[in-house]
């Protein structure tokens, strides 16, 4: 009992302290092992499980909407980078340069992208030509470089994994609708499957990306109260194929140039799920997204009947769900803080007793909540459960994310909700960067977005008091 008790006690509770909290999970769990690289993470099994899952549901919805998968070259040649001056200007201080290549210095610099838009352009422009090459709507799964100076597993990381979706339009009605769409998808993916919920907006001019004539964001509240930026989808008008000469000979004989959108996600996601969903016993996966769903634990296992009960109730459910029986030597206590610190949503246990009363208990993970169920009643029973936890976890998230939403319309009473109100803050703004300036300077709370549902808070700006052009979502942010 001591030695279980160690288990769970070895992580941080989250109210004590939230970033040590956020690290035992992360290691507790088993989701990565730091690198010896500094800033870029092992991803283990538990981990790499999560990211595998998000992947192949991003990439079955993308693919419902046209996009067609592709895969670039890791490097850029420093000239392709130069090409479009916001772009390079933006990302230059984060970008790894390869000099030298099998012992001789290059003649040209490579960059490891840190992004691809260059890359994409350059393709497009020498794969397009006529209206009918048209709409290109291409993305790639793959890892990119950023030099960041401060990094933490999942949520900022050098090397990260994601999908870069890059496309192509004959109009720019067609990619503005085409970035949108992204978004909503991203943000209903997040809702759905993750349980987070999501505000859906705009970036100012000074958060968007470099290159981008708009940046839309989809932005989610931690449990501690930051803010997470969770997925971008930039227009970039025809900049870009003005700079890369992308041009298309139209139905009616002229040359036009394209208009290009680009959207990602990362491996921050895994960061946002154990950040919303976790509590003091580890990590609480929502059930759509969990590598294994259900794990059942035998009780007194040494005794006859019971591992073969376990495996029989495993193969019953395997159809339908993603089960595994814990059969390992550990005691059942153990097994348990094991389930719970992995976020496992359920699981069954089953013990002499149980089959002798012909039924088994299920716990649920995230309200402990017990249901003893006849054996027949289980299959059906798993799967009511599941949706029922996974339904009642974004209810939670979005419970937590509005209780922790304040308004502010004077500066003062902005200040004092940065200083003792953590969470998202809805004030008004003049559309003016200085006042964004200001008040990232003087509170650190950053624009998030001006979110698609506006509303109307006062008819001045929170910080410099001139008439208000936009309501914006502002608050701390990883
Ligand atoms: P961007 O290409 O800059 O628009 O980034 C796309 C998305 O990647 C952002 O919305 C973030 O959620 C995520 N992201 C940016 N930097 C990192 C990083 N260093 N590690 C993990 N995720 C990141």
């Amino acid at each position: 009992m001591a030695k279980e008790k160690k288990f769970v006690e070895a992580i941080t509770s989250m109210e004590e302290d939230f970033a040590q909290w956020y690290t035992d999970v992360v290691k507790k769990a088993e989701l990565i092992e730091y690198s010896t690289v500094r800033g870029c993470m092992i991803l283990r099994p538990n981990g790499y499980a999560i990211w595998e899952n998000i992947q192949k549901q991003l990439d079955e919805r993308f693919k419902e909407t046209g996009v067609e998968n592709v895969y670039m070259p890791m490097f850029i040649p420093e000239s392709l980078l130069q090409k479009e001056k916001d772009h390079v200007e933006g990302f230059a201080p984060e970008v790894a340069w390869v000099t030298y290549g099998g012992g001789e210095e290059l003649p040209e610099r490579l960059c490891v992208r840190p992004t691809s838009e260059t890359l994409f352009c350059d393709f497009y422009s020498r794969i397009i030509q006529s209206y009918r090459d048209l709409p290109k709507v291409y993305n790639q799964w793959c890892s990119v470089v950023r030099w960041e100076k401060t990094t933490r597993p999942f949520l900022r990381t050098m090397e990260f994994l994601w999908q870069e979706g890059h496309t192509a339009h004959a109009t720019a009605e067609e990619a503005e609708e085409r970035t949108i769409q992204m978004l909503n998808l991203y943000a209903d993916f997040c809702e759905q499957v993750l349980a987070i919920p999501m505000i859906k907006g705009k970036k100012t001019d000074k958060e968007k990306f470099a290159g981008a004539e708009s940046t839309y964001t989809i932005e989610a509240l931690m449990h501690d109260g930051k803010a997470l930026q969770s997925g971008t989808s930039h227009n970039f008008g025809d900049g870009f194929a003005r700079a890369f000469g992308i041009q298309y000979s139209d139905k009616d004989n002229q040359l036009k140039y394209v208009h290009q959108t680009s959207w990602g996600m990362t491996t921050r996601m895994i960061g946002a799920i154990i950040m919303v969903h976790g509590d003091n016993s580890g990590l609480v996966l929502p059930p759509r997204i969990a590598p294994t769903q259900v794990m059942i634990i035998p009780i007194a296992q040494h005794k006859e009947g019971v591992l073969e009960k376990a495996e029989e109730l495993r193969a019953m459910l395997k159809n339908d769900y993603r089960v595994k029986v814990d059969a390992t030597d550990k005691s059942p206590g153990w097994k348990f803080s094991e389930q719970e610190m992995r976020g496992i949503p359920l699981r069954i246990e089953v013990g002499p007793k149980d089959i002798e009363a012909g039924q088994a208990v299920i716990v649920r993970r995230d309200t402990r909540e017990k249901t003893v169920v006849p054996f027949e009643e289980l299959q059906g029973k798993v799967g009511e459960i599941l949706e029922t936890m996974q339904k009642e976890m974004l209810e939670r998230a979005r419970n937590h994310r509005d209780a922790h939403t304040t308004e502010a319309v004077t500066y003062e009473e902005f200040k004092d909700a940065v200083a003792n109100k953590p969470g998202f803050i809805k004030a008004m703004w003049c559309g003016d960067e200085a006042c964004e300036n200001k008040i990232k300077e003087e509170t650190t709370a950053t624009s998030r977005c001006m979110p698609f549902e506006q509303e109307h808070i006062s008819d001045t700006c929170v910080c410099c008091g001139r008439p208000a052009k936009a309501m914006v979502y502002w608050g701390k942010a990883y």
